[in-house]
């Protein structure tokens, strides 16, 4: 790794100093961007993050595999909740993976969205309250979940399960949420619709690399058709720029034609690419608890605050707690 672009001599060379320009602050873009990421850290530290007057519904969705639905659904939650916020995520993917991010019991047999969705099971009887943040619950999901997208088919209102299990949340112990992100699976499925038809806003994470913008046109017709014929509320509200690398063309490239796509809806933070991100599910937490210093966990913090400053699309008016 370039470390500092002046710590080019060799032992014995000109200078006598190999070291020369390592800890000068001032000439290492590494140095740089600690103190950076630190600066803005403390910035959002100190700052407000508005509450919405009544409860957002993210579907966070992208057919598209490994693009951060999850990473975000999970990172976004857990700022918003470290800030104040009352937030459920809703894991909607037999993955399990946010489940796992949010280090709540999901082995086979744990009470899960498959018991709400295929027998009606309160959604208050198994959510589970995350170990590091008080105010965050995950609905887990396990892989019981697998089978539900042919299950769903036969069942009464299918494209409603999710919708009537959470108002009914909404209505008696959840009615104190301010957030709830839905993480969904990586296809358009039922699972999917079912969080589409619940949600006010979809929140789609891209990630900057070839072939990001391919299948989004169809991401697209399907929010258009829910809204159409099953949600007339749904928008979508949020775009993501995920595991973006400043320093190649590529990422400089998909991010500036999503943004010119989606001039309104591309948020201005994007995540970079972080290792403290990758390894926080393995200890059951999210990079908001595992490392807040680390960019990963600033660039999160940074995203929860524009989503809390823009309030929902048709509801600007916010208090702040
Ligand atoms: P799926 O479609 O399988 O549900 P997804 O869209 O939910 O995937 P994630 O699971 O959030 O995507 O991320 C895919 C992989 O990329 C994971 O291994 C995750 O740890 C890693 N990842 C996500 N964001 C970052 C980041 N900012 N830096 C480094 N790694 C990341
Ligand atoms: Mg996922």
């Amino acid at each position: 790794m370039d470390i500092n672009p002046h710590a080019t001599s060799q032992p014995g060379g000109d200078d006598g100093d190999a070291f020369a320009g390592l800890n000068d602050d001032a000439g290492s873009p590494l140095a740089n961007e600690l103190i950076e990421t630190e600066r803005k850290r403390r910035a959002l530290e100190a700052a407000e993050f508005p509450i919405p007057s009544s409860t957002r519904i993210f579907a966070v969705s992208n057919q598209k595999g490994g693009v951060g639905k999850t990473t975000t659904s999970v990172n976004v939650a857990a700022a918003l909740a470290q800030r104040g916020a009352n937030v459920l995520v809703i894991d909607a993917d037999p993955q399990g993976n946010a489940s796992t991010a949010l280090g709540v019991e999901h082995h086979e047999g744990t009470p899960s969205i498959y018991d709400v969705l295929l027998d009606d099971t309160p959604m208050a009887r198994v959510a589970q309250r995350s170990k590091d943040i008080p105010s965050l619950w995950c609905i887990p999901a396990t892989i019981d979940l697998a089978g539900a997208d042919i299950e769903l088919v036969s069942v009464v209102r299918r494209e409603f399960r999710l919708h009537d299990a959470l108002h009914e949340l909404l209505e008696g112990p959840g009615k104190n949420l301010d957030y709830i992100f839905i993480d969904c699976p990586p296809s358009l499925g039922l699972l999917t619709l079912n969080a589409m038809v619940v949600a006010q806003e979809v929140l789609i994470p891209i990630q900057c690399e070839y072939y990001a913008l391919e299948g989004l046109t169809q991401l697209i017709k399907t929010v258009d058709m829910v809204r159409k014929h099953l949600n007339k509320g749904l928008t979508l509200s949020t775009i993501v720029l995920t595991m973006y690398d400043a320093r190649t063309n590529l990422a400089r490239e998909v991010a500036g034609e999503v943004r010119g796509h989606f001039p309104s809806q591309t948020l201005e933070t994007t995540i970079p690419r972080s290792v403290r991100v990758s390894e926080a599910p393995s200890f059951g937490r999210t990079v908001i608890t595992h490392d807040p210093h680390s960019s990963g966990a600033v660039a999160y913090l940074a995203v929860a605050k524009e989503i809390a400053e823009r309030g929902a699309p048709h509801q600007q008016e916010a208090g702040s707690r």
